[in-house]
């Protein structure tokens, strides 16, 4: 099971500092069953969980380019971050397609590249509110899987995150039918792009303690994408340990 936590553009340097702090008190052994916790991360946080050195934790670029080096201002290397010791991009996330117009073409660059580098790839799907009222949520996932996967031999290496945009960081939490309909939908066209059945597919909307361990429980849940609930560390260890 993966649990990873997007801190977003959240987190002042000191406030990042007391929260592995406080992690590694809490996981004094940093042993942690059979679950992997992943920390996607802006750049500035980089040089930070480099010298951590935390056991059991791993992280990741919010945001790479497609690009390795170039005339990009404003952009992330994926080279990088890689040689800073990240392990996986985050792509296509909905604040992402949403606030910054990245397209379906644009995402699909930026997984090829990602598993180019030998990056693992956590791609987000996920329909809006007007989409699912609409009746297009089978529509929206095949569309955005399709696009982001092309050309992309399938592999052990990209993951899926399941999150409807209208339950990120509104604290409405998809219904578990509505998790497992849109989890089977996401299984079969997977399948049918010739990816193994054992793809990882994470949920993320409003995760919390509160309601972690049921959605795990789910059929076909690998994992769980956190936001606001990953951004102190007893709630999202809480969820770690759910
Ligand atoms: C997210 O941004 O990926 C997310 C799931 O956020 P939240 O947990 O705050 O809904």
């Amino acid at each position: 099971m993966i649990i990873a936590a997007n801190w977003k553009m959240n987190l002042r340097p000191c406030e990042a500092q007391n929260f592995f702090k406080t992690w590694s008190e809490l996981n004094p052994g940093q042993s942690l069953k059979n679950r992997s916790a992943v920390f996607f991360l802006p750049p500035y946080y980089w040089p930070l969980a480099q010298s951590l050195g935390l056991k059991n934790l791993a992280w990741g670029t919010q945001n790479m380019f497609s690009e390795d080096f170039g005339a990009f201002t404003g952009e992330n290397s994926p080279v990088v971050a890689k040689e800073m010791g990240a392990q996986w991009a985050l792509v296509g996330h909905s604040e992402r397609r949403q606030l910054f117009g990245e397209t379906g073409s644009f995402i699909n660059k930026k997984v090829l590249k990602a598993l180019n580098l030998g990056f693992k790839v956590l791609l987000c799907v996920g329909e809006t509110l007007e989409q699912r009222q609409s009746g297009l949520v089978q529509d929206v996932l095949d569309q955005q899987l399709q696009e982001g996967l092309t050309h992309v031999v399938p592999n052990l290496h990209t993951f899926i995150a399941y999150e409807p945009v209208w339950a990120i960081g509104t604290g409405l939490t998809a219904r578990q039918e509505d998790i497992t309909k849109a989890h089977r939908m996401i299984r079969h066209r997977l399948l049918s792009l010739g990816f193994s059945p054992e793809t990882p597919i994470l949920y993320g909307g409003s995760v919390k303690p509160e309601n972690s361990s049921e959605i795990l429980s789910l059929e076909d849940v690998s994992g769980l994408l956190v936001g606001g609930a990953s951004l102190k560390p007893d709630p999202f260890f809480k969820i770690l340990n759910s």
